[in-house]
């Protein structure tokens, strides 16, 4: 039997939703076997405050070398990295690895939080991260801020944003409108240098979209490390991640204004 094999390099969500936890199911449900690297811990309050715990860079480093290198991967993927030392430890192992297929999801803000995690790393993981990225995978917050620009409110910005970040050197860029973008439709936008597909699903009205960004791109790198193509794999996921959102329901009962996404 041919097993694929993905490594997840992002932080604990203790909640359940987003995360090392969503990847790793999301891998479990797409069929490939996961192994992760763990770089912060999180932690949610009663009032879905995000607390953030780092894991020290050498605890990073030893896992990333029993996933990347004891045991080896198909295909990886990033999320929340939580500071410049991780960023630039995992960039380096990934180079050293010679692994091909890597999905950076730019993880800089989370849902229901306003306020970026890291804002000292963004430049970091634009500058480290994004260019080795085989895709690289930002929502629209993240897209704007990778590429310079104001927030972005049409598929005409988004393309621009795209152009942009692919000029950081990833082979794919993949900006996410979701659920973000004003209109009826989620449409997601992927780029590869030369020409745009574009992903369109009508709208789901509904809060409880905690994890999806985490989800949406494991999916596509469990798809990669099954040997599918960055267009197939990106409208699988995209599927996925859509009847995820469709089924999903809320982790708490309380409802109330800072309620943005649980
Ligand atoms: N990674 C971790 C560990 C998180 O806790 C969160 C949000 O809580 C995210 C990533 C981002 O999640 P989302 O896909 O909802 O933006």
């Amino acid at each position: 039997m041919q097993v694929y094999k993905t490594v997840t390099i992002a932080g604990s969500d203790s909640s359940g939703g987003a995360g090392i936890q969503a990847d790793l199911k999301t891998f479990q449900e797409l069929g490939v076997y996961g192994m992760s690297a763990l770089t912060t811990i999180v932690a949610q309050d009663e009032s879905w405050g995000h607390h953030v715990f780092p894991v020290e860079p050498d605890t990073v480093a030893a896992q990333l070398r029993t996933a990347l290198e004891v045991i080896g991967a198909d295909a990886c993927k990033t999320g929340m990295l939580g500071s410049i030392r991780v960023i630039e430890l995992v960039a380096q192992a990934i180079a050293a690895s010679g692994i091909q297929t890597i999905v950076i999801d730019p993880v800089m803000i989370c849902k229901g939080v306003d306020e970026e995690l890291h804002p000292e790393v963004n430049e970091c993981l634009r500058e480290v991260l994004v260019p080795l990225a085989t895709v690289v995978t930002p929502n629209l917050i993240e897209a704007a801020k990778l590429s310079g620009m104001a927030p972005l409110q049409s598929v005409e910005e988004m393309k621009e944003a795209a152009r942009r970040i692919h000029r950081l050197g990833p082979s794919y860029v993949l900006v996410k409108g979701g659920g973000r973008l004003p209109g009826d439709n989620a449409i997601d936008l992927l780029y590869d240098g030369s020409s745009f597909d574009i992903f369109e699903v009508e709208k789901i009205r509904t809060t409880n979209t905690h994890g999806a960004g985490c989800s949406y791109s494991a999916a596509i790198t469990a798809e990669l490390a099954k040997g599918r193509s960055v267009p197939e794999a990106v409208a699988t996921a995209k599927a996925f991640i859509t009847e995820g959102i469709r089924h999903s329901f809320s982790l708490r009962s309380f409802v109330g204004p800072t309620n943005h996404s649980a």
